[in-house]
């Protein structure tokens, strides 16, 4: 008796493997397929919003051969216009106008200048302390490496990726509130809310030449057509026909 249940078994553990093998095989399958769909469809969002924006960049005033203002702007863009950040910066600027005078600054009259960005006295911590690695650890350089750039106080990935793509040139994802909630309306992602998960799930999908200037044009189209505050514009936007329109 004993030596026959020995002999079945096996056979159905073999049965049940296979029958897990393609299972597996199966899933693998249709992941395959669903991100082959979701890469065409990204680059058929990339080649309108191309026709629709064809000037789109970033909003935020600073000039190319001083990339620290990026760095300031963006910090003082949290919770804030990026319209009223370039306003507030003239005047910042007026009284602290390089890396090294904002690195003296006291953080008090920095927060002064700041205040009406909202966040006035952690947002002048940051860029004091941030201006003070500049000039101490780089010569008043912004550094060009997410890692170095992570290390710098008040700075995250959005930050990061904003200088590497703008500044730099180099591969970036910019995954702001416009870019959160039109990928996840166009169903290039399904309902992640997560900046970094949003991110990962993109470099999944978006040619990294593309990464930069699709994340500004999602800003302009999020302003133009769809909207978070009030209803999606569809009849007049160019992607309703492959847009998935998952509004939730
Ligand atoms: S079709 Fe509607 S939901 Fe989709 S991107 Fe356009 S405005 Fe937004």
């Amino acid at each position: 008796m004993k030596k026959a249940q020995n002999k079945k078994a096996p056979v159905r553990k073999t049965t049940e493997k296979k029958a897990g093998a393609t299972r597996g095989n199966s899933r693998a399958a249709e992941t395959d397929k669903m991100l082959t769909q979701k890469k065409e469809l990204a680059l058929q969002i990339i080649e309108r919003l191309k026709q629709a924006y064809p000037d789109s960049g970033c909003s935020l005033t600073y000039e190319k051969d001083q990339a620290w203002k990026l760095l300031v702007s963006v910090r003082l863009a949290a919770q804030c216009t990026d319209a009223r950040v370039n306003v507030v910066v003239e005047e910042l600027y007026r009284h602290f106008p390089d890396v090294d005078a904002l690195a003296k600054a006291p953080v008090e009259e920095i927060e002064k200048l700041v205040h009406p960005c909202g966040l006035g006295n952690s947002k002048a911590r940051d860029i004091s302390a941030c201006m003070k690695v500049l000039r101490e650890k780089y010569g008043g350089r912004v550094p060009d490496t997410m890692e170095e750039l992570l290390a710098l106080p008040g700075v995250g990935r959005k930050s990061a990726n904003l200088i590497l793509g703008d500044v730099y040139g180099k591969p970036a994802i910019v995954t702001d509130t416009h870019c959160i909630r039109l990928v996840n309306r166009m169903g290039l992602v399904d309902g992640v809310q997560e900046p970094g998960k949003v991110e990962k799930e993109l470099w999944k999908l978006i040619p990294p030449e593309e990464g930069n200037d699709f994340c500004h044009r999602l800003v302009d189209h999020g302003r133009a057509v769809c909207s978070a505050r009030t209803k999606p514009n569809c009849g007049k936007c160019c992607l309703q026909d492959i847009c998935a329109k998952k509004l939730g």
